[in-house]
C-alpha cells in the first residue's frame, strides 16, 4: 500500500458495497486503501430467500457468505460496526463496533465515501405486520414463513403485494417515479406460492391474490412485459388487484388497503416501503426522503468525493440487485480514474439504467426479464421456462463459488442463454 493512498470508506458490504470494494481493488490495487463497514459479518444473498423458504431450507445455512474472509483476500479492511452518523464537512463516519454490547462509539476519516447501506425495510410502519404478516426479505422472516408453511398453514387464501414507496423528487429527470420499490419479488412470490400450494395438495394459483399500490404491477419493466405476465398469471388462475394505494393494516382475516378495498387472506406475504436510514435524512448529500443524490457517475454533485451505489442511491429505482451491480461498477471506475489507475476513455462509462431479473415461478420454472422501456429504451424481453430457473440457481452458485467475483462474462452469458437459446 502506498503510504499516502486515499482512504475509501465503503458503508455497507452487501451486493453494492462488496462489489465496489472488489472492483475497486481490481482496478486500483495499492493506489487506494479500502475499508468496508457493515453491521453484520456476512453477505446475505437476498433474492433466493423465498426459494429457500418454500423448499423448507434455512437461508442462514445456504445464503450467508462470510464478509471478513472474502475481503481479507484483497487486503481490504472489514469493520464490524453499525454506522450511526456521517459528517460530510469533516469527512468523518461515526460507528459503533457491534460484536459485543458496550463497545465505545468510534469514528473513521475518509477521503472517498461510498454509501451502499441499502434501506430500512419499514415493516414497523405497517399496522398488524408483527402479528399477521410474513415476508422473505431476510433470514429471520424467511425462516418464519418456512415454519408457518410447514407447520401452521391451514390452506386458506394467500395475498402477496407491496406497500407504497416514497421516492425523493430530486432525481426524477434521470429515473421516473415509482409507486412500489421493487415488484419483482411480489410477482415471484405470488407465482411460486401458487405452484407450492398445488405441489402440497392445496388448490393452487386460484387461492393467490397479487396486489400493487400502482396502476400496473412491476411498471418498471414496461407495459408489454407486464401484459404478457398478467395474461400468463390470469390463465393459471391467479387473482390481481391494482391501485390499492397503500396497505392500511393487516388483520387475522386479510389485508385492508388505503383505497377502501380489502382482500381475504390467511397468509399475507408483504413487501414494505423501502425507507432511507434515519441518519442519512437531512444530510447535504441526501434528497428530500434521505436517498443519496448522485449524477450518472454516481457522484454527489456538491461533494464529488461522496459516491453511492445500490438501494441507498436515489437513482436506484426500482431497488434491484442488478441496478446495484451497474452502479457499483461505475463507482469503482470513477475512483480508479481519480487515483490515476484508469484513463478517462476506460473509466467514464456513466450509469445507464435497465431492469434485468429472474424470478422463480415454482415447478422448476422461472421468468427472465430484460427491459429498459421505463427509462425510454426499446428493449422489453420476457422469457419463461426451465432455463431461467436453472440460470437463477447457477448464478447463486457462481456467486458463492467465486466469492462475489462473478466473472464479467457471467451477466452477458446469462443474457445470451436466456434470450437466444
Ligand atoms: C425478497 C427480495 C427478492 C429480491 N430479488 C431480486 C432479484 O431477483 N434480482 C435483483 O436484481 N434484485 C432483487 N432484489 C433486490 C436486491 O436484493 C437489492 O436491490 C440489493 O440487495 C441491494 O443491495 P445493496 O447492497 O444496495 O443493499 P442491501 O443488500 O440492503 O445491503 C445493505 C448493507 O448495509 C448494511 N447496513 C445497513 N445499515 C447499516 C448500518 N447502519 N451500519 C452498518 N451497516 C449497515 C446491511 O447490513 C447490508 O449488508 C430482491 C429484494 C428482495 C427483498
Amino acid at each position: 500500500m502506498k503510504p499516502k493512498a486515499p482512504h475509501v470508506v465503503i458503508l455497507g458490504g452487501n451486493f453494492a458495497g462488496l462489489e465496489v470494494a472488489q472492483q475497486l481493488h481490481a482496478l486500483a490495487g495499492d493506489a487506494v486503501r479500502i475499508s468496508v463497514i457493515d453491521q453484520k459479518s456476512y453477505l446475505l444473498f437476498v433474492p433466493n430467500i423465498g426459494l429457500e423458504a418454500l423448499s423448507n431450507r434455512d437461508p442462514a445455512a445456504s445464503l450467508h457468505m462470510s464478509l471478513a474472509g472474502v475481503l481479507d483476500e484483497d487486503k481490504t479492511d472489514f469493520i464490524l460496526g453499525q454506522v450511526q452518523a456521517v459528517d460530510i464537512e469533516s469527512q468523518r463516519v461515526d460507528y459503533l463496533p457491534n460484536e459485543r454490547p458496550g463497545a465505545a462509539p468510534t469514528s473513521i476519516h475518509y477521503d472517498y465515501l461510498v454509501v451502499a447501506l441499502g434501506n430500512r425495510l419499514a415493516f414497523d410502519q405497517i399496522e398488524g405486520f408483527a402479528e399477521f404478516g410474513h415476508t422473505v426479505t431476510d433470514t429471520y422472516y424467511g425462516n418464519r414463513l418456512r415454519h408457518f408453511l410447514f407447520h401452521d398453514y391451514k390452506g386458506g387464501p394467500v395475498a402477496v403485494g407491496s406497500a407504497r414507496f416514497h421516492q425523493g423528487t430530486q432525481t426524477t429527470d434521470i429515473v421516473p417515479t415509482a409507486e412500489a420499490a421493487c415488484e419483482g419479488p411480489p410477482v415471484e412470490m405470488g407465482m411460486s406460492m401458487g405452484s407450492w400450494l398445488k405441489e402440497h395438495g392445496y388448490q393452487g394459483p386460484e387461492q393467490v391474490t397479487i396486489f400493487t399500490p400502482a396502476e400496473m404491477i412491476a411498471e418498471d419493466v414496461g407495459a408489454e412485459v407486464v401484459d404478457q405476465l398478467l395474461s400468463l398469471a390470469s390463465k393459471k388462475g391467479y387473482h390481481y388487484m391494482n391501485r390499492t394505494h397503500d396497505i392500511k393494516r393487516l388483520t387475522a382475516e386479510g389485508v385492508e388497503f388505503e383505497n377502501g378495498s380489502s382482500v381475504e387472506a390467511e397468509l399475507k406475504i408483504i413487501f414494505p416501503d423501502w425507507v432511507p436510514h434515519q441518519f442519512l435524512k437531512g444530510l447535504p448529500i441526501s434528497d428530500d426522503q434521505g436517498f443519496i443524490v448522485t449524477d450518472r457517475n454516481m457522484r454527489n454533485p456538491k461533494y464529488p468525493n461522496v459516491l453511492s451505489a445500490g438501494d441507498a442511491s436515489a437513482l436506484a429505482v426500482p431497488k434491484l440487485g442488478w441496478i446495484a451491480h451497474l452502479q457499483a461498477a461505475v463507482v469503482a471506475r470513477q475512483i480508479a480514474m481519480d487515483v490515476g489507475q484508469l484513463s478517462k476513455d476506460e473509466g467514464a462509462l456513466p450509469f445507464k439504467p435497465s431492469v434485468n431479473c429472474i424470478g422463480d415461478m415454482g415447478h422448476h420454472q422461472a421468468f427472465y426479464i430484460n427491459s429498459d422501456a421505463w427509462y425510454g429504451g426499446k428493449k422489453q424481453v420476457l422469457k419463461t421456462g426451465n432455463l431461467p430457473y436453472l440460470l437463477k440457481n447457477q448464478y447463486k452458485d457462481l456467486f458463492f463459488r467465486t466469492r462475489g467475483k462473478v466473472p464479467n462474462w457471467g451477466m452477458p452469458l446469462a443474457e445470451f442463454v436466456a434470450e437466444k437459446l
